[in-house]
């Protein structure tokens, strides 16, 4: 999705723009940090936010940071000569210098920080991982673009894309016949996080055995191609909003002491959002 057609969500609203410069709209490789005059403008990028420099509600921000002060003459001049359109109040350039030689990462973050926040919605396009991660530490409310969003059309937001290439990792996993069971988010893997659901599951339906149930046959096992129980069988509880039922692995079966029947109760096609209003259903005491 191109940047112009992504801002569209935003059309009713006033959007900052933060631009980062090097990389983004000016080569990185050509010309060293101190031969700014060197540096080659990325043409199509520069294109399309002459384009979104156009659009009312969008306010355009050159958000760039240099290492020596004398950066400051050398960008304007870059940016005079090569992007114009970008207004001279709305340049912000961080020099290290003047901070100590804080990380550049750092000064973007705070100085994002310490933005009046007006009810702008405000966005940040960056090729750095580094800077974008600290300006989210520093600024949960920031739109975090990848400068492919100026480049190609697989660009999305900075978490979709983290989060789509994880499930991406997990369906080939899947695909490959392997089990996502360690997935881990550092602290549980996804095996654990299931155990600890079953266990509780298990364990209320032991406290509840008048309103639960299990079998190792569906309702409809030999018509429904889908019933297959894979080492599987079936437990429920009949909440007062309608059962809600849970496949669990036989090494469960036995810590479940619940009447046994001859087959699950029949699918009467609730959703995973029904289910969760059954479950609150039974926080209100049952007579
Ligand atoms: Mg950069």
């Amino acid at each position: 999705m191109y940047l112009k057609d992504y801002l569209e969500q935003y059309k009713d609203k006033k959007i900052k723009l933060f631009v980062d410069m090097d990389g983004v709209i000016a080569d990185y490789i050509f010309g060293s940090a101190e031969d700014y005059d060197k540096k080659r403008p990325l043409y199509d990028s520069i294109k399309k936010l002459e384009e979104i420099s156009k659009m009312s509600n969008v306010e355009l921000y050159i958000f760039s940071a240099t290492r020596y002060s004398i950066g400051f003459k050398q960008k304007q001049w870059w940016l005079d000569t090569y992007a114009p359109f970008f207004k001279k109040e709305n340049r912000i350039i961080i020099s290290r210098e003047e901070n100590n030689m804080t990380d550049s990462s750092t000064l973007k973050a705070q100085y994002l920080q310490n933005i009046k926040r007006d009810g702008s919605v405000l966005i940040l396009i960056d090729d750095d991982p580094k800077n974008l991660k600290d300006v989210r530490n520093l600024n949960e409310d920031i739109v975090l673009l990848k400068d492919t969003v100026l480049v190609d059309d697989t660009a999305m937001k900075l978490q979709d894309v983290s989060v789509n290439r994880i499930n991406e990792d997990i369906l080939e996993l899947r695909r490959n016949g392997a089990s996502p069971k360690k997935v881990s988010d550092k602290y549980h893997t996804f095996e654990d996080y299931i155990d600890i659901r079953n266990l509780w599951f298990v364990a209320y339906c032991n406290e509840r055995s008048d309103i639960s149930g299990k079998s190792k046959k569906h309702y409809d096992e030999e018509t429904d191609p889908m019933s297959n129980f894979n080492d599987d069988f079936i437990a429920w509880v009949n909440t007062p909003m309608g059962t809600v039922a849970q496949h669990l692995k036989m090494k469960y079966w036995d810590l479940l002491d619940v009447p046994e029947y001859e087959r699950g109760p029949k699918y009467d096609g609730y959703t995973f959002e029904d289910s969760k209003k059954r479950i609150m259903s039974l926080f209100t005491k049952s007579k």
